[in-house]
């Protein structure tokens, strides 16, 4: 065995021993018989479902995504360099289509997943100026032209042939089949679905791309008006194009979809611009890109034939998954619930180590048969927490994951919904901390820290929140380290905060499901005191819009299982629920906000709307009546829906001279 086979066995048991330890007294030969097996094992899996998703792609409906199917093959790459399949993957074996030449051969370029590796491009390759495009998640296709006559259509194959989908290209969107003048030569650009269309027709699809390979490669063509060419590239064989702009120029001018682009001058700007595409942009595109492409402006035909063209390079977005290793599993308690936590073998995944990824339920680690030990594929886009998506490999040393019986806070049996694991104790303790801690978060209490609210709860000063409020700043300062200064700071912060909506009230006491805009929905509709909603029915609250039957039957459920509580909270006179103003500057109307504020908070602005007797909303809806953002050009979703919708979008200073006028 060779060195560096040796290297990846010893990584390969390195990470998993830790799951279930073999026994150390077995002689060195053994263990070495047996982690051979296992390798052996290993391998033959990799290698079956390779060859399984080679077909599912070419012949079928592929069930992963061309990034998935590029880990398993660098897996098998690491683990076994010379295994035939590596020969085979990326080789065209569909036998459907005839093959034709490309005319601007389709050659791997090189990319960079590091800002370092494209600085590095940068030092080699200085031009006075580059051109920047967006790198599409598409299906490559070749566009060849006769005399100014669409050709053929032709898809990548091996780069150099390719299939003849013409029938099919002449269905898709973005193809002029006649050109201005006597064009001979080819143009390049992507299939792509647009997002739309995906969430309208094939939202049961895995995501955009799949689906457009799909379509492309279907004999009958169906579907093919679905999809959109999106061009980058051209080449004019009679009379060579000067220069990159000019080709552009071309493009647009004949009719197709050029792909965005941005002359920059240096490799900073570039670097930054690729973040702020990242972060921001990239979600309001219709398609889907994942980096950026960038070139100098002159062109070189003989870097472009290259097998490995030098002069362009793709700049890859950070890396959004990544295969690790399933470590252990943590239940975080919170209240009544149970949520499951994976913990992994770290990852580097969008410029951070990850270790922890969120599991939602007892219910997705059966869906994903996922076990100590499990390979699994690791997701983090963007802010979100990151998920286990799929298990890739359990070996027979995996073991399967135990889920909690019995509740650590009070001993109860634990309920096992499958979507939910809870502790069904109304009286469990640790609902009652959830629900205090749940307080001084939603009341925005400064300086009331967690330790110092569980010390209190420890101690048995405060079981409800109604006890908050009777705390006398010796009951305090008799706890350990905490001072006089700091507990008059605490009480004083708490007790200024007196007069708040019913909302917040009702959002405060923690009722599962049941927040703060539920409530306001729910009191904007004329049910605006405890006794109103008390009073209402499941069906009287199942009306209102917004309000679903199961939150209605969650408001009332909750209402009277709390209802003395917060009537002992009313009695303390240390809180009062703020009367809406009737007939106020904002009465009838609904705000939304979006974007950053910069005069006042997101919590302050809601305060005001109430205030005045307007209803502040979380989402963009047809009903709303005004859109606030300081940012009205954004592509964000809700700038985008608001336009769309015809919602009014006004600043924030147009708000405030709204609220004051
Ligand atoms: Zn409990």
């Amino acid at each position: 065995m060779s060195k560096n086979s040796n290297n990846n066995l010893d990584k390969f048991f390195r990470s998993t021993k830790s799951v279930k330890p073999k026994s150390p007294k077995k002689k060195i030969s053994e263990v070495t018989q047996v982690a051979e097996k296992k390798q052996n094992e290993r391998i033959s899996f990799l290698q079956n479902e390779i060859l399984r998703h080679q077909d599912l792609y070419y012949n079928k409906e592929p069930e992963i995504s061309d990034s998935e199917f590029d880990l398993l093959v660098n897996k098998l790459h690491k683990l076994a360099p010379d295994s035939p399949i590596l020969k085979l993957v990326g080789k065209d074996s569909s036998k459907m289509y005839e093959k034709i030449e490309h005319i601007i051969p389709m050659n791997s370029q090189g990319k960079a997943n590091e800002v370092s590796e494209f600085l590095a491009w940068t030092r080699k390759h200085k031009y006075p100026q580059y051109l920047v495009q967006y790198k599409l998640d598409g299906i490559s296709v070749e566009l060849q032209y006769l005399n100014g006559k669409l050709k053929h259509g032709i898809s990548r194959g091996d780069g150099i042939k390719g299939d003849d989908i013409t029938q099919n290209v002449l269905k898709m969107n973005g193809v002029p089949k006649v050109l201005n003048g006597n064009f001979t030569g080819a143009v390049r650009g992507e299939i792509v679905m647009y997002h739309d269309i995906f969430e309208r027709k094939y939202s049961d699809q895995k995501n955009c791309r799949n689906t457009a390979s799909g379509i492309t490669k279907r004999k009958s063509g169906e579907g093919c008006e679905d999809l959109n060419i999106i061009v980058y590239n051209a080449r004019n064989i009679s009379s060579p194009f000067t220069d990159e702009l000019e080709k552009i120029a071309w493009m647009e001018a004949n009719g197709f979809s050029v792909v965005p682009q941005k002359i920059m001058k240096n490799a900073d700007k570039i670097i930054i611009y690729r973040t702020e595409i990242h972060e921001n942009l990239r979600n309001s595109l219709q398609y889907d890109i994942d980096g950026l492409v960038i070139k100098g402006t002159q062109i070189d035909w003989e870097d472009m034939k290259r097998h490995h063209p030098e002069k362009q390079i793709a700049l890859k977005f950070p890396l959004e998954e990544a295969i690790s290793i399933l470590r252990d599993v943590e239940w975080s308690q919170s209240g009544s619930v149970f949520t499951p936590i994976a913990i992994i073998e770290p990852v580097e995944l969008m410029g951070t180590t990850v270790q922890r990824a969120s599991l939602a339920n007892p219910d997705l680690i059966e869906k994903l048969n996922l076990m100590i030990g499990s390979e699994v594929i690791v997701v983090k886009r963007g802010e979100i927490i990151p998920k286990i998506m799929k298990v890739v490999y359990n070996s027979d040393i995996c073991e399967k994951i135990k889920i909690p019986e019995i509740c650590p806070a009070c001993k109860e049996k634990l309920v096992n919904e499958s979507t939910r694991l809870y502790c069904p104790n109304v009286s469990c303790s640790e609902k009652d901390l959830h629900r205090l801690r749940k307080w001084i978060k939603k009341l925005e209490i400064k300086n009331f820290g967690e330790k110092l609210l569980e010390q209190l709860f420890n101690e048995g000063k405060i079981r409800k929140i109604a006890d908050l409020y009777r705390l006398k700043v010796s009951d305090i300062t008799a706890l350990e380290r905490q001072g006089i200064r700091s507990a008059e700071k605490a009480l004083n912060n708490l007790f200024a905060v007196n007069s708040i909506s019913l909302g917040k009230l009702i959002g405060g006491f923690d009722i599962e499901g049941i927040g703060e805009t539920i409530i306001d929905l729910v009191a904007d509709a004329g049910f605006d005191s405890l006794e109103a909603i008390k009073n209402a029915s499941i069906g009287d609250l199942a009306k209102i819009e917004g309000i679903a039957e199961i939150n209605a039957q969650k408001i009332i459920e909750g209402i009277e299982k709390l209802e003395s509580d917060m009537i002992e909270l009313l009695d303390t006179n240390k809180i009062t629920i703020e009367k809406k103003v009737k007939g106020g500057n904002f009465s009838g109307k609904s705000f939304c906000f979006t974007g950053k504020l910069t005069e006042i908070t997101r919590n302050e602005a809601k305060d005001l709307v109430i205030s005045l007797g307007g209803q502040f909303r979380s989402g963009v809806t047809s009903k709303l009546d005004f859109l606030v953002t300081n940012d009205p050009g954004s592509g964000s979703s809700k700038n985008t829906k608001a336009r769309d919708l015809g919602v009014e979008i006004i600043t924030e200073s147009e708000f405030l001279e709204m609220a004051h006028g």
